[in-house]
């Protein structure tokens, strides 16, 4: 299937790249909430959803171009900072609400994780077994880059029982990988590819598009390598400027070209899109397109982490980030106190609206269990929003939910920001 959508059909006149309520555009209130947090954490967990632990690796070998996260390329500090970062997770694994809880996913995220050691990478894996309640199926995830992914760790990886790694690729173009200042060549990074898989590991890449200067052909020659790779899953992100990276630097001093506008990059998603769906890969999660069953299941309801720029923490009603600086996240862990940067407690109403954007990542919305959690059903609760996307045949309901359409897929950001305009109007 080809999508050809002609810009007056445009429901939107920019394509946002990020939901609501992320780390960005939370309220600061650590101090405040410190203690009700607590206090939440010494009580039971009753709920039985799935849950996610994530322990935060903040290191690279250098920094890319493009990259806009608090990373640290620090050999000598990695031993001092794992101790703290093992610290820091015991203080939740010792809270009542972690001790009754059970994980079926471990991401070791970052960063990239793969600069660590093999002894620290087993380390850390063996303390995360010992130290939660793991789930006998428990999916373990960790990212790597190409370049401090050697054989020896993948070995230990697949030893260890790691269903994925996912892998920072983002380009196979050599121009292009010079932009985004890349460690390795296209050659190494596909040769890296193949031996993860020989390996036995589930792999999947992070491709990047909208790239300055590249072209719709170059981009479809970067997909076409993925699929010939054979990976599981492919991440792809447009690529999202951050003024002080050196990438933004160059373009503004017109060392390098731009990159495209929203519609260009609307047509490089759309030809993704085809591309994958013709192959057996379908959209799913925040950017992914996946053959895989389990990456259709509902994502975990809550993720439990730590470490220097950890954002995604969720436990409750609950939303927290870590301490960036990697001194200040230590010097906390090491005092035995929780390393939290920001935290903040959803109300209903954001529960609600929570609910609603879960759209953007393919989770259907059910109108019974909506409404048996919140009193009313989600096109009572945002007329305005349902309506409108409805009509413009952003969503539809069906067989009791309300979901995203195809056509709606690519504005699926812009679709759960709908959720946050108008709530207090409609009550
Ligand atoms: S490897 Fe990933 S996290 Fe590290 S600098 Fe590059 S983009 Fe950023």
């Amino acid at each position: 299937m080809v999508f050809t959508i002609s810009t007056e059909q445009f429901p939107y006149s920019n394509l946002a790249h990020w939901p609501p309520l992320t780390y960005r555009n939370n309220s600061v209130s650590p101090l405040e909430l410190r203690g009700e947090f607590i206090d939440y954490l010494n009580a039971e967990n009753t709920s039985k959803d799935s849950k996610e632990l994530q322990p935060w690796i903040p290191f690279c070998e250098g920094k890319c171009a493009f990259c806009y996260f608090p990373v640290n390329c620090e050999r000598q500090i990695y031993s001092t900072y794992l101790i703290a970062l093992k610290k820091a997770l015991r203080l939740y694994s010792e809270t009542k609400y972690v001790k009754s809880s059970d994980f079926g996913e471990l991401y070791v995220g970052g960063g990239s994780p793969s600069v660590l050691s093999e002894e620290q990478i087993t380390d850390l894996l063996d303390f995360c077994n010992s130290t939660f309640n793991l789930t006998k199926d428990c999916q373990i995830k960790f990212t790597a880059c190409t370049s401090s992914l050697t054989e020896n760790k993948i070995r230990v990886l697949s030893s260890y029982n790691v269903n994925q790694l996912d892998v920072g690729i983002q380009t196979f173009n050599t121009r292009l990988r010079g932009f985004l200042a890349l460690k390795d060549t296209a050659e190494e990074a596909k040769l890296k590819v193949k031996t993860i898989k020989r390996a036995g590991l589930g792999v999947s890449i992070d491709l990047l598009y909208n790239l300055p200067g590249q072209s719709l052909d170059e981009w479809e020659k970067d997909l076409n390598q993925a699929l010939e790779l054979d990976v599981e899953s492919v991440d792809c992100y447009p690529l999202d400027l951050y003024a002080n990276t050196p990438l933004a630097r160059k373009i503004a001093s017109g060392e390098i070209d731009k990159p495209g506008d929203y519609r260009m990059e609307l047509q490089m998603y759309l030809k993704a899109y085809q591309l994958f769906k013709e192959n057996g890969y379908f959209p799913t999660c925040h950017n992914r397109f996946s053959r895989l069953k389990k990456d259709f299941e509902k994502p975990a309801s809550e993720v439990i982490g730590s470490g220097a720029g950890f954002f995604m923490g969720t436990v409750g009603p609950f939303q927290y980030c870590d301490i960036e600086n990697i001194s200040e996240y230590i010097k906390s862990a090491e005092n035995n106190v929780f390393p939290l940067a920001n935290l903040s407690k959803l109300s209903t109403d954001d529960e609600m609206k929570k609910s609603m954007m879960m759209l953007y990542v393919r989770v259907p919305v059910n109108r019974e269990e909506f409404k048996l959690k919140f009193g009313v059903y989600p096109e009572y609760a945002f007329p305005d929003a349902v309506n409108n996307l409805i009509n413009k045949g952003l969503i539809k309901q069906e067989n009791g939910e309300l979901k995203l359409t195809e056509k709606g897929d690519p504005w699926r950001f812009n679709i759960a920001w709908e959720f946050f305009k108008n709530l207090e109007e409609n009550k």
